[in-house]
Order: C-alpha cells, then sequence, then structure tokens
C-alpha cells in the first residue's frame, strides 16, 4: 500500500474528514473545520554578532477557537513551513478538545535551527518573532507555548518583548514558563508523563504486567525522555532510545536519568556508556511498547507491518500516516493517538494559565494529579467509544471532540 501523502497539512484534513463521516456530523463541520480561521505569515530584521542584518520569517496559524482561546506552540526547526503549522494547529483544536480544556487550536513556528545562532542572536530572533505576532496573540486571544526546540528561556522573553510591545504585562499570555517566572510545577514534565500514562492505561486494558515489559522511545528532547523516565518508574524497561545521533540499545534495561544527565552535556544519546550503539530501526525493534517522540511521518507504509510492539503512545505529533494507521489497526497494535496521548503539554499549560490569571501556585502533586485525571478520564471514553464504533482510538478521539467542536459551532450559530 503506497503512501497517499506525506503532506501533513492533507493528512490531517483526512483525519478529520474521517471521523466527521464516520460521526455523520454535518458537512458544515467539516468545511468550517478543514481550514484554519486565520493565519498569518511575518518577516523582521535581526542584527547578527557579526553586524549584519538578517531577515527571519515565522508563521502563526489560528485554527478554530469555537471553545476558546487559540492555544499551541512556537516550533524552531529547519522543517517548518506554513502547511506544517497549519497541520499543527489543526491538530491542537482536536487536542484541546479531547481532555475538553476551554480552547481551540494555534500553532507557530520559523524555519530554523536554534543551534546555528548564539544565545544573544537566539534572543533577539525571540523578541523580533514576539514583536511580530503580538498584534494577534493575547493571553484571552491566542497563547502560545513551547514545542520542538524551544523552551521557557523562550517563552520568558516573549512575555517581556509582548509586554514591551503592548504596554501590557501578561503573564499568561506564553505558557510553558520557568518555574520562577510564572510556570507551573509539573509542566516541564507533562507531556512525557501523559506519554507513559497513556501507555500505562493501554497495558492496563490488554492485561500487561508494566514490570515484563520493553520499550523502545523515539526521540530525546522533552517529551521522549520525561515518557520514558515515568514508564522506568512504573516498572517498565527501557531497552532502546534512539534520537538525531543514533540508537542506542541494552537488553536490561537503559538507565534513563543517567541517560538524561549524559543528553544535557553531549546533545544526543550517542556514545552513552550504559549501551551500546546499534543499526537497528528503533520503530521496528521487538518491544512491547514502542514510544514515538520526535517528529511527524515515522510510522509509514514502509515500516508499519514491521512494527512488533504491542503498544504505541504518540508522544510526537502526527508520527503515523493515515496508510501506516489501516496497517497498525489490522494488526491489532493498540494506538494511542497523539492529540490523547501528548495531550498533557496542553492540559498542564492550561492549568499554567488558570494559575497566572488567578495570580495563585498549586502544589507539584496537585497539578499531576489533576493532569492525570483528565487523560485518563479521557482515555475511557475514547476507549469505550472506540469498541462501541468499531473504530481504531485515532477514529474515536476525533469523533469525540469533533463532536464537542461542533456542538460549540453550532451554539454559536457558525452553521445550523
Ligand atoms: N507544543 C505542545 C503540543 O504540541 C504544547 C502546546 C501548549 O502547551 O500549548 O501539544
Amino acid at each position: 500500500m503506497a503512501e497517499k501523502t506525506l503532506n501533513v497539512l492533507e493528512i490531517a484534513r483526512e483525519q478529520v474528514k474521517h471521523a466527521c463521516d464516520k460521526l455523520g456530523a454535518d458537512p458544515a463541520v467539516y468545511e468550517i473545520l478543514k481550514n484554519p480561521m486565520r493565519v498569518m505569515e511575518v518577516s523582521f530584521p535581526v542584527k547578527m554578532d557579526d553586524g549584519t542584518t538578517k531577515s527571519f520569517t515565522g508563521y502563526r496559524s489560528q485554527h478554530n477557537n469555537a471553545c476558546g482561546p487559540f492555544k499551541g506552540g512556537l516550533r524552531f526547526h529547519p522543517a517548518v513551513c506554513m502547511d506544517e503549522v497549519k497541520a499543527l494547529s489543526t491538530w491542537m483544536t482536536f487536542k484541546c478538545s479531547v481532555v475538553g480544556i476551554p480552547y481551540g487550536g494555534g500553532k507557530g513556528g520559523m524555519a530554523i535551527d536554534p543551534r546555528d545562532y548564539s544565545q544573544t542572536e537566539l534572543e533577539k530572533i525571540a523578541r523580533g518573532f514576539a514583536r511580530a505576532i503580538a498584534p494577534i496573540i493575547g493571553e484571552k486571544e491566542d497563547i502560545p507555548a513551547p514545542d520542538v526546540n524551544t523552551n521557557g528561556q523562550i517563552m520568558s522573553w516573549m512575555v517581556d518583548e509582548y509586554a514591551q510591545a503592548t504596554g501590557e504585562f501578561q503573564p499568561g499570555v506564553f505558557t510553558g514558563k520557568p518555574v520562577d517566572f510564572y510556570g507551573s510545577l509539573a509542566r516541564t514534565e507533562a507531556t512525557g508523563y501523559g506519554v507513559a500514562t497513556m501507555a500505562m492505561e493501554a497495558a492496563k486494558k490488554l492485561n500487561i504486567d508494566l514490570n515484563n515489559v520493553t520499550v523502545a522511545l523515539q526521540g530525546f528532547g522533552n517529551v521522549g525522555s520525561y515518557a520514558g523516565m515515568y514508564i522506568e518508574e512504573a516498572g517498565a524497561k527501557v531497552v532502546a532510545v534512539g534520537d538525531h545521533t543514533g540508537t542506542i540499545y541494552n537488553e536490561n534495561g537503559i538507565n534513563i536519568k543517567a541517560l538524561m544527565e549524559y543528553n544535557k552535556v553531549n546533545r544526543g544519546v550517542k556514545g552513552f556508556e550504559g549501551a551500546e550503539h546499534t543499526e537497528d530501526n528503533i520503530l521496528t525493534m521487538d518491544v512491547d511498547i514502542l514510544m514515538p517522540c520526535a517528529l511527524e511521518n515515522q510510522l509509514t507504509s514502509e515500516n508499519a507491518g514491521d512494527v512488533k510492539a504491542k503498544i504505541i503512545s504518540e508522544g510526537a505529533n502526527g508520527p503515523t500516516t493515515p496508510e501506516a494507521d489501516k496497517i497498525l489497526s489490522k494488526n491489532g497494535t493498540t494506538l494511542v493517538p497523539d492529540i490523547l496521548a501528548n495531550s498533557g503539554g496542553v492540559t498542564v499549560s492550561y492549568f499554567e494559565w488558570v494559575q497566572n490569571l488567578s495570580r495563585y501556585n498549586w502544589s507539584f502533586e496537585e497539578v499531576q494529579t489533576k493532569q492525570k485525571k483528565l487523560m485518563v478520564d479521557a482515555f475511557e471514553d475514547i476507549w469505550s467509544l472506540a469498541k462501541e464504533y468499531e473504530v481504531d482510538m485515532r477514529t474515536a478521539a476525533y469523533m469525540m471532540s469533533i463532536k464537542r467542536i461542533a456542538d460549540a459551532m453550532k451554539m454559536r450559530g457558525w452553521y445550523s
């Protein structure tokens, strides 16, 4: 089965269409949801360290705000383009709806590799981007957050720049900030914690004892590292980790905390002394649980048939193509889809925002317990819906969220 397309925007639309059809939704629903409500492309100049001036381009896509302000990260990665940002913003709309938080979906980014710039340059780029999108964002309008290669420091510069540009200090206009600067406890861990929690829920359903389980992890950034740490804490053995530097393997389990320390210094997993280098493909290894926590289009029609894992929990956005979905579903793989599995990040972003608006701080336990409850409840609902309609969990997750968004759009009078 050849891949119809690897264009992520077309893939996102296909997923939405498929679920709208299963749901028997009014045709107006897909008609509205197939395009973002607003997209913005900006270019701004930055004076580089060597004195030259360079122009940088960034994007912000605001997909849908029927359920609340647009919400979603800002990505700094060479592959960022308008279509990718539009697709990612579409996924955010459904992700927020899956866990029932009062947001719509947005996403932004720039096609840069932050490693190519000094800290001073990076700060100027981040500030330039924040200033350029300031007219369309705001605490109650559109709330960006970190995504691939962005972090709390970048969010802090952006809050500051936004305050200077608008004259309004709104800490809640960006989430994913450092704990010492209006951030929330348990936000850094949130996405990975959720990915691991969803894998554990799936294991429970399949009567799989986590103490006898092996895990392969693709990606060792913020999401992958914490997903690995929490699943290891629950008793599973993470035997393989792969990132842009290579793949490492240890049949007795890789010590994830030690690998996190190593990764901080070496910016990659390659060369870690607690495991061996392997040329095997991380996605098709003989393990029980696979957690793809890197980028889009990793599981495709080319390799899905070789996947041995019984459970997949998607830490990345869009790691599986629709063709791969069909193959995995036919082979009986339990796949917890991105819009549920990685919703922990935006869920705790929501808690951070609530704390910001009320100028009050919650404890780590309070935040994490609330996150777990929202996600496990959503998992249960989607699991039941999937059984009821005899569809995979991705389709069920879309059905559940589309229903909520469609109801909101109808009540607001966007269609009748
Ligand atoms: N970038 C994360 C995501 O893709 C988090 C978004 C947010 O916290 O707003 O879900």
